[in-house]
């Protein structure tokens, strides 16, 4: 017998069960963003390997390890999407975006790939609610974006959020700073992990991620990128912060934050759950971007975004279990009246109440259980007597003309 075949490793279907609540998250997204003036956009999923490899950054485990990437038939190397933003920003200039006024406000819920190993809160295909703002530097920009994930958080009930927010820069003050933590991560190489010590070309702001504990004990001394931004940098953070402060939204500065991608410029932020694990405690995050545009070989162009998981919100939310719709009308039939009864059950639909019609064969006494089973408050049976209309609620069978079943319904429904 040949192997079952199985949804590939680190997938999953998304069942009607699982259906329900993300089109509620999905809804959710759309009113918030909608509120806020922000267009929904999607891209293709697969692009040019180099979008990516150019600006999520090549030392990034995204790029070394994780993408899905594959040659088509002439010859081109292509990249399953793993993030978002280099896409919509490649949009964004593709589609000539900077003539209309600035910022370009621009949402999506799309699915991403990455080859990481699955576990709770990590798949290789998996999906980001994610928003961009591009074509403004103001902090205003990124308060905004901050306050609109935390909104979104908020509305589906994630539990126990807490918002981490960092500032990182810009290319040339980090490139300094990174010198500076490489030598002082030599200094201390026989402390440091295996794995820090491998990194430390390559990337050395990961060894503040580290959860080996002498690790730990060396980067709680180590410089910090904060100590070393120029005024403008501080001058943009504090702005950032006074606005958050202004609508009323907590947050804790961390200025060991780092994220996977390294495109990110000046703010960067977090939002985490203390209803997930750990490893996997990060609701959503970004940050600005605003040298990304021109490693696309666009013109400078400021940005900021972000990305949250559906999978981890909806591990960390709350919302409510949706009560069972119920059933308006069920139609059963007789053998020999089954036209009848399948355009009974269309022109219910038609009319906008729930209907449903046997469609497995069922003999008369199993498609009335059917009909108990489903709550229907109506029940048609299409019989060589007429249609007997049942009321669930209450009162006598009724026979009436086939044509007539749909005004009994309309009156009390
Ligand atoms: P990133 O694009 O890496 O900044 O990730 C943003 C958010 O997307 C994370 O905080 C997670 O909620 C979610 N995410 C990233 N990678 C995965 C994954 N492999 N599986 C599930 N969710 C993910």
């Amino acid at each position: 017998m040949s192997k079952k075949i199985q949804a590939p490793r680190g997938t999953y279907d998304v069942l009607p069960s699982l259906a329900d609540e993300r089109l509620r998250l999905e809804q959710t997204a759309a009113r918030i963003f909608e509120r806020a003036g922000y267009g929904r956009i999607e891209t293709p999923t697969f692009e040019a390997t180099h979008l990516f490899s150019r600006t999520v950054g090549e030392a990034t485990d995204v790029v070394q390890k994780e993408m899905y990437t594959l040659q088509d038939g002439s010859g081109d190397s292509l990249t399953l999407r793993p993030e978002g933003t280099a896409p919509v920003v490649r949009s964004y200039l593709e589609h000539g975006m900077h003539k209309e006024p600035q910022p370009v406000k621009l949402w999506y819920l799309s699915n991403f790939f990455r080859y990481e190993r699955p576990q709770a809160g990590r798949f290789r295909q998996f999906w980001q609610i994610g928003a961009e703002a591009i074509g403004s530097a103001d902090p205003a920009v990124d308060a905004e974006l901050i306050l609109l994930l935390g909104e979104l958080l908020e509305a589906i009930g994630a539990r126990d959020v807490k918002l981490v927010i960092a500032s990182l820069g810009q290319p040339e003050s980090r490139a300094a700073y990174r010198e500076e933590l490489q030598q002082y991560l030599r200094a201390h190489q026989d402390q440091l992990s295996e794995e820090v010590v491998a990194r430390i070309d390559l990337n050395p702001l990961r060894a503040f991620d580290a959860k080996h504990a002498p690790t730990q004990k060396v980067m709680a001394n180590a410089p910090r990128l904060i100590d070393r931004l120029p005024k403008e940098d501080l001058d943009h953070f504090a702005e950032v912060q006074d606005l958050l402060r202004a609508a009323d939204l907590s947050y804790t500065v961390d200025t060991t934050l780092v994220r996977g991608l390294d495109y990110y410029t000046r703010t960067l932020f977090e939002y985490q759950s203390g209803a997930l694990e750990a490893a996997q405690n990060t609701l959503g995050g970004g940050g600005r971007y605003d040298g990304l545009a021109e490693q696309i070989g666009g013109p400078p162009t400021p940005g900021m975004g972000w990305a949250a998981g559906v999978e981890r919100m909806l591990m960390a939310s709350t919302q409510p279990q949706p009560v069972e719709p119920l059933l308006d009308l069920y139609v059963a039939y007789e053998p020999g009246h089954k036209a009848a009864a399948f355009r009974l059950a269309a022109d219910a639909r038609s009319a906008g109440h729930t209907a449903r019609l046997e469609l497995a064969g069922r003999s008369l006494k199993g498609q009335l259980k059917q009909a108990s089973r489903t709550r229907a408050r109506y029940v048609a049976i299409f019989g060589d007597d007429g249609v007997q209309l049942r009321d669930r609620e209450g009162g006598e069978d009724k026979v009436v003309p086939p044509e007539t079943v749909m005004h009994h319904i309309r009156g009390s429904i």
